[in-house]
């Protein structure tokens, strides 16, 4: 999309569709059949909602609102406006407007004023819950922290409110749910897990330091996701801000901001004096209006938990967000595998509550052991169905364990394509170099077929990081490496999760690896399971054709029948085996975590202080004994 002008913002009417009168919808003529020449005319009911407006008008619902905003008025999706008023919204963007009769108002737009609940189901509209994403110093913290002061619901000036992992800020009389720990990991280990917390992500961008791969990789994890981005571009009171710059680096990452014809809402702040945390929360409201984002407070409450901690006084102590439904003080509780009995509930200024609403955060206490963030939290109706629950999770979970729900292993992958389920192969690549992106990214994606399309959701250079495995997990994606290893925690974190990390360093290799996959044709393969990892402290030399490193077992243990990598910052520099293992002076066959040892390598003399020693042995891929 080549942008228009900047700085050009009145709303235009669009070239297609109810401009030239050409749209078949709705039937019964209430959009006019234009003429060929002249402004664009609709005809509008004496009321509408603001969807159908902007069905008639052809602009996004966004745009709608906030053009009512503009003109004072709050108001969502489904709500409806008066005549004057989307006559005036229209004539903004163009149009000639004429009114039609009541009488003839199709069925289909009556339609649209139906509540989309299900049979039985009252639905209500609930609070956005928001994450704030960035680069890091860019002021994520700065920006939660100005929000909690000013905005915080219910809190009186100057009173303190703790910090429980999620707080709600209120303009207007209007709730937003804020999750308290910034930044994607967060995020998206919740994601891993199966659960989805955030509507909306802030993606905080200083103006003074523009797009940053931390902030590309935040972009990377939302849009995995499906969450809307929100931009507040921070900082802009420094005087080495560069607003512009930061929108052209903004529009050459996909996100086209409305200013220059894009749909993505930009909010120019300096979290620091409080400025523009208004208009941001306004926005983040207008996001939410278009969302329709909705619950229905009379059922159970199920909810996500987001943090959790032991107390020593008050026993286990969590925070939940309710998601669905009212929690109430003395409901039975399931959460994870364990069953509790809700004592008592604390909202973010310390309060004691009695019912805690959808998109809620609160405290809890009474719960009978300490739960995992990402936990589900259930209530149910008695004892009973808590045993009957819990017994179905420890069912779900066994399931996943033997590698079925979320993880995806490029071995599986060809029985996937043949009975059809497997339509789409996500990969997240990480290079060495940036010059390595372009030309992999092209490889993969062309070996896209007629049944699977191969998609580098993410790519980036540097190590396999924890957050990467995490978001290859939540997205079913396979990890690359070229030239590149993973870090010692995403490589546990890998196995762990049962994500599949490729590691290569011919191109051709590795699209000849993914191809015969898609094919159907992958040989069984070997994969490296790591026993241990192993941390030079000083090097011994032992005669001359032998080098020993006096090194620590970080991690697992030592064997002395291991194949062996050496990794310098996190690159490989030698493949080899263990040549020899020794305690003190003696010749061993194991040593385990946390011990000393003096290890040898075959052919490899140069090491140095501070390199990593991975042991690995080969196993087919799929063999279920590691
Ligand atoms: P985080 O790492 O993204 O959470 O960033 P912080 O919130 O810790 O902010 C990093 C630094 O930027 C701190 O020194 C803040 O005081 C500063 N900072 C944050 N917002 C602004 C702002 O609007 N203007 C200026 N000048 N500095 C800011």
């Amino acid at each position: 999309m080549t942008p228009s002008k900047p700085g050009d913002t009145k709303p235009k009417p669009r070239t297609t569709g109810a401009r030239t009168g050409t749209r078949s919808k709705p039937k019964d003529g209430s959009a006019s059949k234009a003429k060929p020449k002249g402004p664009p005319r609709v005809q509008l009911p004496p009321s509408l909602t603001v969807a159908q407006l902007s069905e008639l008008l052809n602009a996004s619902a966004i745009e709608i609102i906030k053009q009512l905003m503009r003109n004072g008025i709050m108001a969502n999706v489904n709500q409806t406006i008066a005549y004057d008023i989307a006559a005036a919204i229209s004539k903004g963007f163009g149009y000639e407007v004429s009114k039609i009769p009541a009488a003839s108002r199709s069925a289909e737009m009556k339609k649209h004023l139906a509540p989309h609940a299900k049979k039985g189901e009252v639905l209500e509209a609930r609070p956005p819950i928001v994450t704030v994403m960035g680069h890091v110093d860019h002021g994520k913290t700065t920006l939660l922290d100005v929000i909690r002061k000013t905005n915080v619901a219910g809190a009186e000036a100057g009173s303190i409110t703790q910090h429980i992992g999620a707080y709600q800020a209120q303009i207007d009389g209007r709730k937003i749910t804020f999750l308290d720990t910034p930044g994607h990991e967060a995020f998206t280990s919740m994601r891993a897990r199966g659960a989805q917390v955030t509507d909306i992500a802030v993606l905080v961008v200083a103006a003074d330091d523009g797009v940053m791969p931390q902030t590309l990789e935040a972009v990377a994890h939302a849009r995995a996701a499906k969450v809307p981005i929100v931009i507040a571009l921070n900082k802009i009171d420094k005087p080495t801000a560069n607003p512009d710059l930061v929108k052209k680096q903004l529009f050459d990452h996909d996100l086209v901001i409305e200013e220059w014809g894009g749909d993505v809402i930009y909010v120019p702040i300096a979290a620091k004096k409080g400025e523009g945390i208004a208009e941001l929360l306004e926005n983040i409201l207008v996001v939410s209006e278009v969302l329709e984002l909705k619950a229905n407070p009379s059922r159970r409450a199920i909810g996500t938990i987001i943090e959790a901690a032991m107390d020593k006084t008050k026993g286990p102590l969590a925070t939940v967000l309710v998601q669905d439904g009212t929690l109430h003080r003395g409901d039975t509780v399931v959460v994870g595998d364990a069953q509790g009995r809700i004592k008592a509930m604390f909202n973010e200024s310390g309060e004691r509550v009695e019912e805690v609403p959808p998109a809620t955060p609160a405290k809890l206490m009474g719960l009978g052991t300490v739960p995992v963030a990402g936990d589900i939290l259930t209530a149910v109706k008695d004892d009973q169905e808590a045993r009957s629950l819990i017994q179905k999770a420890g069912a779900v979970k066994g399931a996943d364990a033997t590698g079925g729900i979320g993880a995806i292993g490029l071995d599986s992958l060809s029985a996937g394509i043949a009975d059809g389920h497997v339509k789409d192969l996500n990969i997240l690549l990480k290079t060495d170099v940036q010059g390595s992106i372009e030309p992999i990214k092209n490889s993969l994606e062309g070996l896209t077929t007629e049944k699977v399309r191969v998609q580098v959701i993410h790519n980036d250079t540097g190590s396999i990081t924890e957050g990467d495995v995490l978001l290859a997990r939540a997205s079913k994606a396979i990890l690359v490496g070229f030239n590149t290893r993973p870090t010692l925690g995403a490589q546990r974190l890998a196995e762990l999760q049962g994500v599949d990390i490729r590691i290569h360093k011919i191109i051709y290799e590795l699209t000849d690896e993914i191809g015969k996959a898609l094919r159907g044709m992958l040989e069984p393969t070997y994969v490296d399971v790591v026993e241990g990892r192993l941390e030079v402290r000083q090097l011994f030399k032992a005669g001359k054709k032998e080098k020993i490193a006096g090194a620590m077992v970080i991690e697992g243990k030592a064997s002395r029948s291991a194949l062996a990598r050496i990794l310098r910052n996190g690159k490989v520099v030698q493949e080899s085996s263990v040549s020899s293992l020794r305690r003190f002076k003696d010749d061993v066959r194991e040593v385990a975590t946390g011990l000393e040892c003096g290890i040898g390598v075959e052919d490899f003399m140069a090491f140095e202080v501070g390199d990593v020693i991975e042991l690995y042995r080969k196993e087919k891929s799929g063999d279920s004994s590691h």
